[in-house]
């Protein structure tokens, strides 16, 4: 018997930018692995900020 595995357990990461756990979602099927931001914002945030020095 193959044991049940719930596929969220198994796609699930931690934003870089913000912290917090985020799972797979069909957008980022065939990205999956490069994948390592929760959402745009948090990518383009990473992006431009690392220092998080506030422009604005
Ligand atoms: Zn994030």
């Amino acid at each position: 018997m193959a044991k049940m595995r719930k596929k969220q357990d198994l796609a699930v990461k931690t934003c870089l930018t913000c912290g917090r756990p985020f799972a797979w979602r069909r957008k980022w099927e065939k990205v999956w692995d490069e994948v390592k931001y929760c959402s745009e914002r948090c990518r383009s945030e990473r992006k431009s900020g690392q220092t998080r020095v506030l422009v604005k």
